[in-house]
């Protein structure tokens, strides 16, 4: 048995939005032998497609049905692409997510545009999550898949849940259970209220779910992997000439994401300086690097 030792990694849409980018994750966490938790966003600009999909849906505009299809097809090609001989299962197993959505979208009946945002969005996550838990299990990476709305409980406050720390810490010891399991995957994100009706926890939430659960479960670091370097003391898209920080105090990482600076969410920071449990920055391209 592995020690007791708990990492939390994150991986980001942009670093699983493309097969290649769901292998690179496996290439990751293969280099690792501690109790793992895989913290995971929906693939590449998911989030953003099921928005516009919401927006019709509210509008009464049909048109919806195609933006389904079109998300639908671009991960039904990375399925295609990771898999072989099991690919006709692992569509079948996205048949059944997208159907979910599709029921939703017929049955329901509240139409509160925060309501229905967190119902419908939170899909990007579960589709993604279900996807490289099932590569990961075909290719040796033994691991079990969970549903982080089973474990992270917040209020009904849509779009914005507030986590519920007490409940959360005893289903979350429950459920992630190092002594049967080394590697536990889930979705970052999304949450779930007493009543199990859906949550998420702001845009770009999924650092956020890392930071709470590395805390729940005292865990030794966190890991957010990316693909720049670390750190870097601008944004590289605005910037020509930027450098990467070798140490950055949680005090100017808030300062950092409060100035924009696209590195994480700013409600990331307290869970993890409460426990003093460290943040690291690194590369998916070159994990072997030692980025921030
Ligand atoms: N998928 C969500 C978003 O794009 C959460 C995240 O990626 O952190 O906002
Ligand atoms: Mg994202």
């Amino acid at each position: 048995m592995s020690s007791g030792i708990v990492k939390v990694f994150k991986f980001g849409g942009a670093s699983v939005r493309s097969a290649e980018g769901v292998r690179n994750l496996a290439n990751v966490i293969n280099r690792y032998s501690e109790n793992l938790v895989v913290v995971v966003s929906a693939m590449g600009k998911t989030t953003n497609a099921l928005e516009i999909i919401l927006a019709k849906y509210l509008d009464n505009d049909l048109s919806y049905a195609v933006n389904i299809a079109s998300l639908k097809k671009y991960h039904l090609d990375i399925v295609n692409e990771l898999f072989n001989r099991i690919k006709d299962l692992e569509e079948r197993n996205l048949d059944l997510l997208f159907t979910d959505l599709e029921t939703f979208i017929k049955t329901n009946k509240n139409f509160d545009y925060n309501f229905c945002y967190d119902q419908i969005v939170s899909f990007g996550e579960l589709i993604s999550t279900t996807i490289v838990s099932a590569y990961l299990n075909t290719f040796g990476l033994d691991n079990t898949w969970v549903d982080a709305r089973n474990c992270i409980k917040s209020d009904a406050t849509y779009r914005e849940g507030n986590v519920d720390y007490k409940t959360s810490l005893t289903l979350t010891k429950q459920i992630f259970d190092f002594t049967h399991e080394r590697v536990f995957l889930t979705q970052g994100f999304i949450a779930g209220t007493q009543l199990n009706t859906t949550t998420t926890l702001g845009r770009e939430g999924s650092d956020y779910t890392a930071a709470i659960l590395a805390n729940l479960l005292d865990a030794e670091d966190v890991t957010i992997w990316k693909d720049v370097e670390g750190v870097l003391n601008a944004d590289p898209k605005l910037f020509k000439k930027t450098c990467k920080l070798d140490f950055v105090s949680f005090q100017e990482a808030i300062e950092l994401a409060y100035c924009g600076a696209q590195i994480i969410h700013p409600k990331t920071i307290k869970p993890l300086q409460n426990k003093k449990i460290p943040l690291y920055v690194k590369s998916f391209i070159h994990p072997e690097a030692i980025g921030t």
